[in-house]
């Protein structure tokens, strides 16, 4: 790559059209709970994401007002760590509705391969795209606090992949104790599992007890879209996620 292609990407973005803001803003509840300041910080967030990260939609037209509102909400979770967090990847595949991958699984014990089909929703690649269902999004935009969120789950996952295969835990900001983090995370996700296996319903969805991983992704979920749940099941894990994202928006 030469000096000239990588010097206008460093160049600061093009700022994001007062109306095209005012849409997303109108269209996405999350946003609208910030504060003035933390607004004015998304908006500059968000005009980076749109200027650094490339949009693979799949059999569908994505329109501005659409890709604004996937980097507005990959955003919010990064709102108090910066832009750096979002690193290591630039690609947003969206499909329309759900998707349908095929997992290749080597178990390196049995050497065993195992191939299945999975319908999903999102997906976070360790080193590759954020893959994103637009009508998952489309819901969360409308049932904002119901405890899901496909893009903060996803961006979960990249957090939690900045430093290695995705494990619960995230590179943590200075000040945050990693002991305390694993021992934390441990117990609630031992406390799930083992609800879940005796078939408990549980206020935490139980997709949480596949690995901790999951669990990281999915209670960053309900950080953003039910935090008052999660402080009741699990007050510690809350409080930790608070440390780390910054107070919920909700
Ligand atoms: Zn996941």
């Amino acid at each position: 790559m030469s000096w000239l292609d990588w010097l206008p990407r460093r160049r600061p973005p093009p700022p994001i059209e007062d109306a095209l803001w005012r849409d997303a803003l109108a269209a996405c509840p999350l946003a609208q709970r910030l504060s003035a300041n933390d607004v004015r910080k998304l908006r500059l967030l968000a005009a980076r994401f749109l200027q650094r990260k490339r949009f693979h939609p799949i059999e569908m037209e994505l329109g501005a007002l659409q890709r604004l509102l996937i980097a507005l909400q990959s955003c919010v979770p990064v709102l108090h760590m910066g832009f750096r967090a979002l690193r290591g990847w630039t690609g947003v595949v969206v499909y329309p509705g759900e998707f349908k991958v095929r997992h290749r699984h080597h178990d390196a014990a049995t050497g065993v391969i195992t191939e299945g089909d999975q319908i999903l929703n999102g997906e976070a690649w360790q080193i590759g795209p954020l893959v994103l269902s637009w009508a998952a999004v489309q819901q969360d935009l409308q049932n904002p606090w119901d405890g899901y969120n496909v893009v903060a789950h996803e961006i979960a996952h990249k957090l939690d992949m900045l430093d290695g295969p995705p494990d619960g835990v995230p590179p943590l900001p200075r000040g945050m104790s990693w002991r305390r983090w694993i021992d934390t995370f441990q117990s609630a996700y031992d406390r799930l599992s083992r609800d879940v296996a005796a078939g408990y319903a549980t206020p935490i969805d139980a997709y949480a007890a596949t690995n901790p991983g999951e669990y990281f992704a999915v209670v960053s979920e309900l950080h953003f879209s039910d935090p008052a749940r999660l402080d009741r099941a699990e007050p510690q894990v809350a409080g930790l996620l608070r440390a780390y994202y910054g107070p919920s928006p909700v």
